[in-house]
């Protein structure tokens, strides 16, 4: 079976994800492998738009963000995603998958502003649509950046992407006896006070009806596994 679950998804990558084994920036084998994951899907007709964190550069919240305003902290975490995600395009542009990054802050020289109807546009002629610079504003994550813009382009779910291959019953690491959930509600994932999303996307999801597959980018063929519908990581469902 090889037909895509979805018509159309938004891919939410960490910055994180993108270190690979190194203590900050971006692993180059780590890019050209989720390149390369990408690449599969892409081929298998679904239209893409990925939003990127940036916490591989910086983080509003981290330490070396100590003493800042925490507003002008953010603002540099977002241009990190938009490093990010200019890395991103270009890792793609290399085997030959036509990307577009569009920047919810105005960087006009650098990378295209994100219009919506242009995106929709670029997802219509099967380009893959890089969505950098989060949601504009402090205060806020990619992940909520990734439900916003999900929302925004009609996307069928979102795909969290995470070191982890899906949503435990406690942390794996610390719990031998956590097990993971192949589906659960987002009332269940609330009672259970279960870790998804930062509470801002999570609640924008369930209130637009968005599900949610967390899954891992570390394990091979998962993105393809959860393109086709298949049962890898968890879905968050209404
Ligand atoms: N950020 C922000 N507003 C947004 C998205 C991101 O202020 O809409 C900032 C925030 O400082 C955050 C950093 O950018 O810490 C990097 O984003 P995030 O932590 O979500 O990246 P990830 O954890 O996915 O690498």
């Amino acid at each position: 079976m090889t037909k895509p679950a979805y018509k159309r998804v938004l891919l939410k990558l960490s910055g994180e994800a993108l270190m690979g084994d190194d203590a900050y920036g971006i692993n180059r084998a780590t890019i050209e492998r989720m390149v390369a994951d990408v690449a599969e899907v892409a081929k298998l007709g679904v239209e893409l738009a990925i939003v990127i964190g940036g916490g591989n550069i910086f983080r509003g919240v981290a330490p070396g963000a100590q003493g800042m305003d925490r507003a002008t902290a953010d603002y540099m975490g977002m241009l990190a995603t938009v490093m990010n995600s200019l890395a991103l395009a270009d890792a793609m542009r290399q085997v030959g998958i036509t990307a577009r990054v569009m920047s919810a802050i105005s960087i006009e020289q650098v990378v295209e502003p994100y219009v919506r109807p242009k995106a929709l546009q670029y997802l219509e002629e099967d380009k893959i649509v890089i969505f950098a610079a989060g949601t504009g504003n402090p205060f806020f994550t990619t992940d909520t950046a990734a439900a916003l813009r999900g929302s925004e382009i009609g996307a069928e779910i979102v795909l969290k992407a995470t070191k982890v291959d899906g949503v435990y019953s406690a942390d794996p690491n610390k719990d031998p006896t956590a097990t993971r959930y192949s589906h659960i509600t987002f009332d269940e994932a609330i009672t259970k006070h279960l870790q998804v999303m930062d509470a801002t996307a999570f609640a924008l999801c369930r209130d637009q009806k968005l599900p949610i597959k967390v899954f891992s980018i570390i394990k091979p063929g998962a993105l393809r596994r959860v393109i086709l519908g298949e049962d890898e990581g968890t879905l968050v469902h209404v």
